[in-house]
């Protein structure tokens, strides 16, 4: 769990998080880092059936160019956990192992909820079955860090002090 925070520490030096918070701000501070556009796309509570990951809301569909998160939530609160969420497995590189098209039973959900979405374009898809796992966990973790930094009063200002001070013995 410490690496995990340490590994935050650094990603958010890599995407500063916005104060005051601002959820489409970050995610296109993240889609700036990574180099690909990421699309939010908000569906009914409930319609992933469960089969979405993290608490079941909320999924990340890599296609060829650009990233989407599809994300169910009554509230604003929740929406943006499932979206830090679904970031966290992004900038901690879930991606890369994640199961491809055609071997989820999400595909038929994934068609019905977004039929403009084109299957054969579609990378990955990270969906539940990787609930409990360590990834899922790592995900998890990476949210509850970022929603608590970035409800934080900003720190820079004393970072800037102590350094301040730190220089002036020399
Ligand atoms: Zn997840």
């Amino acid at each position: 769990m410490e690496d995990l925070t340490a590994r935050f520490e650094e990603l958010s030096r890599l995407v500063p998080i916005p104060h005051p918070w601002d959820t489409t701000e970050y995610v296109a501070r993240v889609a700036e880092y990574r180099g690909r556009p990421i699309t939010l796309c908000p569906i009914d509570v409930g319609a992933l059936s469960g089969n979405g990951c993290g608490t079941g809301s909320g999924l990340w569909i890599a296609r060829e160019a650009d990233d989407v998160i599809m994300y169910g939530a009554d509230t604003e609160w929740h929406a943006d956990h499932i979206i830090a969420h679904e970031i966290g497995h992004m900038l901690l590189g879930h991606g890369e192992t994640a199961s491809g098209p055609g071997d989820t039973g999400v595909d038929l959900l994934l068609s019905e909820l977004m039929p403009s979405l084109s299957l054969e374009s579609i990378r990955s898809v990270l969906g539940r079955r990787d609930y409990g796992s360590e990834r899922e966990r790592a995900a998890e973790t990476f949210a509850d860090l970022l929603l608590v930094e970035a409800m934080l009063p900003k720190r820079s200002p004393s970072r800037f002090r102590s350094t301040f001070f730190r220089n002036r013995h020399r």
